[in-house]
């Protein structure tokens, strides 16, 4: 038997995870063993540069040291309570994220999903208790191809088949309608017993689909007309990766979550998971105001680890990153270079078909068949060429960077991914 102390290959490592763990994933082969800001490297020391961000976790670069070292400091305090007593680390995180979100309330949980899970109780409560629907009859309306997690519930509303086939029984409540399309929800608005309307205000997962300008404004007005609470699901978007705050500021870049931009259509309930802890740690959290917040009383919600204190020093740090380093306005500003330089190099290849996103979450649709090889042949090229991305659905390749990144290595990512294209071309 090998020892553990000995260093095990990339394919020792894979095969041990072949073997022993669930095949719920389906990774691209390379076996990462260390990250340092847009970096990371593989068991055999190859340096690549990181072009998923896990899901958009790593907002703020791998293991940045203000967030690692509030963890340590935490960690060797005190690292869990549980809520059965209070902790002197989550007042003032609560106080610091609702002031940075413009929020009454956050109620902290762990996962994205157990965020969703939290916003859909959220919303159903108040439905029965603020807005007088009758018990066991509030409808949440959600959109075609939604990503929102992986429980019972979530899966419930999703029509992604792979997600959902053999799962049920399903939870019911939810109406789906076509994304991006207003005359479908003002149609579903008149349903009976609408309690809320969940929304992300681009599709990640779906292929990082962006709806039109006035999507998201129009939607929060629909929602306010009817009395229904509009959520948004910013696990993803959120925490300046869009190149604002959050997605729903619309094209307002500044580093506040401010109400007087035109274009800020607030949530009645915000879901934030992924980069509220750089990557860290498991950390999310569901905002909303005092009117709706106040229906959730003790023992109706909980988590053991939500609101932990390492989680409330890792948020909070986290947080700080974004606002120091401008992270923001990086997105930004490289976001349209990005694109710009994807249209450039699209226009001498037709193995890609566009390039669409906003601020540094951004695709490439490979004009090809979604059943085809193609994306997941070209990630691999660019694993080979030192750069680290993954298809979603099939012939679209998502690329968000960490948004630390700055504009040379940018650009010296936009050449790989150049090169790669061209080693492909037709
Ligand atoms: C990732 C994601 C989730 C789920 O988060 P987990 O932490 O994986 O449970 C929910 N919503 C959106 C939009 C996401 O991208």
């Amino acid at each position: 038997m090998s020892s553990t102390l000995e260093k095990m290959s990339s394919a020792q490592l894979m095969g041990l995870e072949d073997k022993h763990g669930a095949h719920n994933y389906h990774p691209l082969p390379v076996v990462l063993a260390k990250g340092e800001g847009v970096y990371v490297w593989d068991v055999e020391g190859k340096r690549y540069f990181d072009f998923l961000s896990a899901y958009s976790a790593v907002n703020q670069g791998h293991c940045h040291p203000k967030i690692v070292g509030a963890m340590k400091a935490q960690a060797e305090t005190l690292t869990l309570t549980s809520r059965a007593f209070y902790n002197d680390a989550l007042g003032p995180y609560e106080k610091y994220v609702t002031e940075y979100f413009n929020f009454d309330k956050v109620l902290p949980m762990n996962t994205g999903a157990e965020a969703v899970e939290t916003a859909i109780k959220l919303c159903r409560k108040w439905a029965y208790e603020k807005k007088g629907i009758a018990e066991d009859q509030a409808k949440i309306i959600v959109c075609e191809n939604n990503f929102h997690g992986r429980t019972t519930t979530i899966v419930s509303f999703s029509n992604d088949e792979t997600a959902r086939r053999n799962f049920g029984p399903f939870t019911p409540g939810f109406i789906r309608i076509p994304y991006n399309d207003l005359n479908a929800l003002a149609e579903a608005l008149k349903t009976e017993n609408v309690a809320g309307f969940l929304v992300e205000p681009i599709q990640g997962e779906a292929g990082v689909y962006t709806p039109s300008e006035d999507y998201i404004a129009t939607a929060r007005k629909l929602c306010t007309e009817n009395g229904v609470l509009f959520i948004a699901d910013e696990v993803q978007t959120g925490i300046a990766r869009t190149g604002s705050l959050l997605a729903v500021c619309g094209n307002c870049s500044c580093e506040n979550h401010c109400e007087q931009q035109a274009t800020y259509s607030k949530p009645d309930i915000l879901i934030l998971g992924k980069a509220l802890s750089g990557g860290a740690y498991p950390v999310s959290a569901v905002l909303a105001d005092d009117e709706i917040m106040a229906v959730i009383k003790p023992g109706q919600h909980g988590s053991t680890f939500g609101g932990n204190p390492v989680a409330a020093k890792v948020a909070l740090a986290a947080l700080d990153v974004v606002k120091d380093e401008q992270l923001t306005k990086n997105a930004r500003v490289l976001g349209n270079l990005f694109r710009k330089e994807m249209n450039r190099i699209i226009e001498g290849t037709d193995l890609v078909n566009s390039v669409r996103g906003k601020g540094l979450l951004n695709a490439i649709l490979i004009n090809d068949t979604p059943e085809s090889e193609t994306a997941w042949n070209i990630c691999v090229a660019l694993k080979k060429n030192g750069l680290l991305a993954k298809p979603t659905h099939g012939n679209i390749i998502r690329f968000a960077p960490p948004l630390v990144m700055t504009e040379a290595q940018l650009l010296e990512c936009v050449a790989i991914i150049e090169k790669t294209l061209m080693e492909f071309k037709r």
